[in-house]
């Protein structure tokens, strides 16, 4: 089916999707239910069922069985396998109906999100799915008589607990590496998207998981989230979200069992431009770095880090290609960008952008919400100049559309302003010499650092972050490592 703009409302009004919890393989009414909200209109979609920490409790019991009977951990790899790559068919097959959920829930184009995040949670699937059979463990040399073998084993029960801008590619970066190497899992969704969760969970049964094996609890943070997070039976707690919810994770697993923590956190991302970059380009990237998703990414391109000389062209020209970029109803098929997650997202969004003038800003465009009359979330391309790179506009993650523009003299200023945030997510260098291209990127402390491009990459790298950014990668074989404990088995022989 081709969408258009009057195709992805008909399905907006027509998408059939559970609500439930789904513990044990079966759709569970939950402790109570909970509105989700269209930040398109405003409007309620629909109740869903909301867990709290008893109903966690039965999820963890629920994934504790599958993983200990080894109904899942001990089917023959290649069948395994059958399982995800089918279910990332299913995905393909559900491309629509996922894209307009997405949009429903948080507000992003319909039709990017087929585009990118229905795609992601497919081909991710689909990569972990092929990787089940090809991942080998290791026999190290030792001496004649002995024989060690260093394998790796499941983890045991994964909680993943995932955030609401890219709802279904984050949910599959932690869930598809989880359920390849054999884990047992318990998502938590984040509160404002949830349908896509137990839409792609309800495909995972069609495809063949086993009941238990994967479990989604819909939740508040302070109940749902919280109780796995401190529950002593999870062996690992995998989370992507904001760097304060991340610490609070941290104090309770370290509170509590002790399970690994792995997190996934804030950004505050810079395009950093050198006078002898290709300015059109550099242009085109900084202007979606910081409007794309509205703006609501953690690798967000949020500070444009550019040479004195160059400054006045790049801006006029980064300005020019924002102008483009205005948000629209995210069921119109030529949206450039969507809604704001949430009326509260929107509230903070537009503080930010106050505090940013109260600082000495200078507003080039934007800084106010508009479409305020469809009873939505919208906020335009807002960039604001003039800025010290200690401002706490430069400083803080805003999650929204808005760029502060920040020049530097030297190379070497350049980076230090690139390193002078607490965050460590990923930075771009734009620059048509190889030796400063390298130089910039040894300098600064990012997980990812692109150069003369944004955002670019496939499965087969790890994406996360350093410093408050947080730690263990998401993608590639690496995060396979995460769910997984190294296990040596010494033998004697006689
Ligand atoms: P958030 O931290 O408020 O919520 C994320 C998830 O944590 C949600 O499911 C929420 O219910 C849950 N949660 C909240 N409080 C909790 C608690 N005390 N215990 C356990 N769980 C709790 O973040 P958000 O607003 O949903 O997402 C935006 C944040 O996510 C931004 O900071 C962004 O940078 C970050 N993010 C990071 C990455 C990355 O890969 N590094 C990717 C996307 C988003």
């Amino acid at each position: 089916m081709t969408a258009t703009a009057t195709d992805w409302r008909s399905l907006a009004s027509s998408v059939d999707y559970p609500t439930d919890l789904l513990i044990d393989g079966r759709w569970d009414t939950g402790a109570s239910r909970h509105e989700v909200i269209s930040p398109i209109d405003g409007r309620v979609v629909v109740d869903v069922a909301f867990a709290d920490a008893r109903d966690v409790d039965r999820a963890v019991a629920s994934a504790r069985a599958s993983f200990t009977d080894r109904r899942w951990a001990g089917m023959a790899p290649a069948d395994r396998k059958d399982v995800l790559v089918r279910w990332s068919h299913l995905v393909n097959e559900h491309a629509e109906q996922l894209a307009v959920l997405t949009a429903l829930e948080m507000g992003k184009p319909a039709r990017e999100a087929k585009a990118v995040d229905v795609r992601a949670c497919h081909r991710t699937l689909r990569w972990y799915g092929e990787a089940i059979d090809k991942t080998l463990d290791e026999i190290p040399n030792v001496p004649d008589g002995s024989w060690a073998l260093i394998e790796r084993e499941p983890a045991g029960v994964v909680a993943a607990i995932t955030p609401w801008n890219f709802p279904l590619t984050l949910e599959t970066w932690k869930i598809a590496p989880a359920l390849a190497v054999g884990c047992s899992v318990v998502l938590k969704p984040a509160e404002l998207s949830p349908l896509t969760a137990l839409y792609v969970a309800q495909l995972g049964l069609e495809a063949g998981l086993p009941e238990g094996v994967l479990n989604v609890v819909n939740g508040s943070g302070l109940d749902a989230g919280a109780a796995l997070a401190s529950h002593m039976d999870v062996d690992v707690i995998t989370f992507t979200g904001s760097t304060a919810t991340g610490r609070a994770i941290m104090t309770a697993a370290a509170q509590s069992n002790m399970k690994r923590p792995y997190l996934e956190l804030g950004g505050k991302g810079a395009n950093i431009v050198f006078p002898d970059a290709d300015l059109d380009k550099a242009a085109a990237a900084v202007a979606w770095a910081v409007t794309y998703n509205a703006g609501q990414m953690c690798s967000a391109g949020s500070r444009l880090v550019v040479h004195e000389s160059i400054k006045d062209e790049l801006v006029a020209r980064v300005l020019d290609e924002v102008s483009r970029l205005q948000p629209a109803n995210p069921l119109d098929d030529d949206a450039p960008i969507g809604a704001i997650a949430s009326a509260k997202q929107l509230a903070t969004i537009h503080g930010l952008v106050r505090d940013g003038l109260g600082e000495g800003g200078r507003l080039l465009i934007g800084g106010e919400p508009v479409l305020t009359e469809t009873g939505g979330s919208y906020f335009p391309p807002t960039i604001v100049d003039d800025l010290r790179p200690d401002s706490l506009l430069a400083q803080k993650e805003v999650f929204g559309p808005v760029l502060s523009v920040l020049s530097f003299g030297s190379d070497e200023e350049a980076v230090t302003i690139g390193n002078s945030t607490e965050y460590g997510l990923a930075s771009a260098v734009w620059t048509n010499d190889l030796s400063r291209a390298r130089r910039t990127s040894k300098g600064l402390q990012m997980g990812t650092v692109w150069v003369n491009c944004y955002e670019e990459g496939d499965l087969t790298v790890p994406f996360g972050g350093v410093k408050q950014s947080g730690f263990g990668s998401d993608k590639s074989l690496h995060a396979m490592d995460k769910f997984t404990n190294l296990k040596t088995t010494w033998i004697e022989l006689s």
